[in-house]
């Protein structure tokens, strides 16, 4: 008789770089003991796409079975822009960033919804529905995930209520939610509380959430600020991202990192911790 045993891995990396070829990420995240990672598809400080030479995609889809790929979109784009010139060159983008990741293999795109730049909430909230839809005419099973922000100056996206109001205007499976546990702490949303989990999944809906961005903050609950710190080194602390990982399944979700490379921890020691964590 055989035995079957189910062991779990967790899907669990960081945004590596893809200097030296697109393919060249794939490395960089197995050294660290990653089994998932974030990259750019492009050059992130620039608007238009960056050519990518066929042999660098081929080598990238032939290495993407063993590892969960996330992509995030270029820091340029601003799809909750009210001005039409740069609101048509974010949407642009977006739709050019899902079409390289269809070619890649790669299953998500993860975007930040923006800043109004002073025309109101709702105005922006408005332009990141239409952006999105817009996007989604692709045809492709990539899922844009919309990225919850800190809540700084004008910025959109901050409160899951919002978040939840998109998923109702937009209306398809291809959208997705990326949360950022630095972003939410910062916006006042304390994650190692399982009451305010409840809260939150009551709202947006937990089976939405595909990617959790898992950094550390370095200001306090409520700052309004988006400063990532390593794990253990900022205000969440390694228990609470105990806890907040020891809710319900979020540890099956995809986790990533973005934090400080370089300081307080090594990277692989960092990927180690959190993995130690969700065990
Ligand atoms: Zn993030
Ligand atoms: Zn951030």
């Amino acid at each position: 008789m055989q035995l079957l045993l189910l062991v779990y891995m967790p899907f669990i990396g960081r945004h590596v770089s893809i200097a030296g070829g697109i393919e060249s990420s794939f490395s960089r995240a197995e050294e660290l003991g990653c089994t998932a990672m974030q990259i750019f598809v492009t050059n992130p400080r620039g608007w238009r796409l960056s050519a990518i030479p066929s042999a660098s995609e081929e080598a990238f889809r032939k290495k993407a079975t063993g590892i969960v790929s996330v992509a995030h979109m270029p820091y340029l784009p601003n799809i909750a822009s009210p001005n039409r010139e740069t609101f048509a060159k974010s949407v642009r983008s977006l739709f050019e960033n899902m079409e390289r990741c269809d070619k890649l293999g790669i299953g998500y795109l993860v975007t930040h919804m923006g800043s109004h730049l002073g025309s109101g909430k709702e105005k922006g909230l408005e332009n990141v529905a239409k952006a999105v839809s817009a996007a989604l005419e692709v045809d492709t099973e990539v899922r844009i995930l919309l990225e919850n922000e800190a809540g700084h100056n004008n910025s959109v996206g901050d409160r899951i209520e919002d978040l939840a109001g998109l998923a109702e205007r937009i209306k398809d499976r291809r959208l997705g939610f990326c949360l950022d546990t630095c972003h939410l702490f910062a916006a006042g949303y304390d994650i190692a509380d399982h009451g305010v989990l409840d809260d939150i999944f009551s709202v947006l809906g937990m089976d939405r959430v595909h990617v959790l961005h898992i950094n550390d903050a370095k200001r306090e609950l409520g700052s309004h600020l988006d400063r990532h710190e390593n794990i253990g080194y900022g205000h969440i602390g390694v228990e609470g991202f105990r806890r907040f990982l020891g809710y319900r399944n979020i540890a099956s979700k995809t986790l990533i990192l973005e934090t400080p490379v370089g300081n307080s921890i090594g990277e692989a020691e960092e990927i180690a911790l959190v993995k130690g964590l969700v065990s």
